[in-house]
């Protein structure tokens, strides 16, 4: 196996929550940011490490596979992507952020298939690697965690700047896109700060075609212990907090969804 293959920590068959129809998602596994609420620390990682689980027994994370492989794999559910108008959603991490000759293989070869490709982002990708993607990719699920950047090497460990160019390349190259927003109260859900946001968006003149604003949750905290790292919490919205935000992207835009 050449060693710029990545490393994928989990392949997820009849997903519906990433994207349209059902899906197959691939989480590859490594990321350039280290956001403090992330659900998935072992996506964090470039390289495979051990999970403790809770009676002791101890997994590996973190697995290669050939693009013929994965082509395998994803191709079983091809009948499914055609009937429900979905495909193969590739993730992570941060799948922009693996060999970019692996990944533009992979997507060549599903869109050779007629397979819908989702690729769901932070945006902290080379900018070549997201106008190549684009040729393949049906749609983009893209992060836009803190437009203040501040904010953003706060919490993610990274500036923003290279999140809000490639999202105005995405713009330019007339990517489908569905904006995906984390809520973190008292962080990032003032009015001041969803204002901000969509401005930023609306002088850009990025076309969102859905705007999925996404509650903090806890599920997928304890893995962090068996990581041997340490968890934070954040404070869980409420629901009429996910409500007003609701209400003020929707004077921006019609398409709003909390939960995605
Ligand atoms: S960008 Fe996503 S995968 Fe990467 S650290 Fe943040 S939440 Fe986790």
């Amino acid at each position: 196996m050449p060693s710029r293959t990545p490393y994928v920590f989990n392949i997820q068959h009849f997903s519906t929550h990433d994207g349209p129809g059902i899906r197959t998602t691939i989480f590859f596994k490594g990321c350039p940011l280290r956001c403090q609420w992330c659900h998935n620390p072992e996506s964090q990682l470039f390289e495979p490490e051990i999970m403790t689980q809770n009676d002791g027994k101890k997994e590996l994370v973190g697995k290669q596979y050939t693009i013929d492989e994965l082509m395998t794999d994803v191709l079983k559910d091809h009948m499914i992507y055609d009937q429900s108008g979905g495909g193969v959603t590739l993730s992570g991490g941060e799948v922009l952020a693996m060999d970019r000759d692996y990944i533009l293989e992979l997507a060549r070869r599903l869109d050779e298939q007629e397979v819908s490709i989702g690729i769901d982002t932070c945006g902290v990708a080379a900018t070549r690697t997201v106008e190549q993607i684009c040729e393949y990719a049906d749609f983009f699920l893209y992060d836009l965690k803190f437009i203040d950047d501040d904010l953003h090497r706060k919490y993610t460990g990274g500036s923003n700047h290279l999140v809000l160019k490639n999202l105005q390349v995405l713009a330019a190259n007339n990517a489908r896109i569905f904006l995906r927003l984390i809520m973190l109260p008292g962080i990032n859900t003032s009015t001041d700060m969803i204002e901000r946001t969509m401005l930023w968006l609306r002088t850009n003149n990025i076309p969102v075609e859905q705007v999925d604003i996404l509650p903090y949750h806890k599920y997928g905290m304890d893995k962090y212990a068996k990581l041997g790292r340490k968890a934070i919490y954040f404070e869980v919205p409420e629901d009429d907090e996910m409500q007003r935000v609701k209400s003020e992207i929707e004077k921006f835009y019609d398409n709003v969804t909390i939960g995605g």
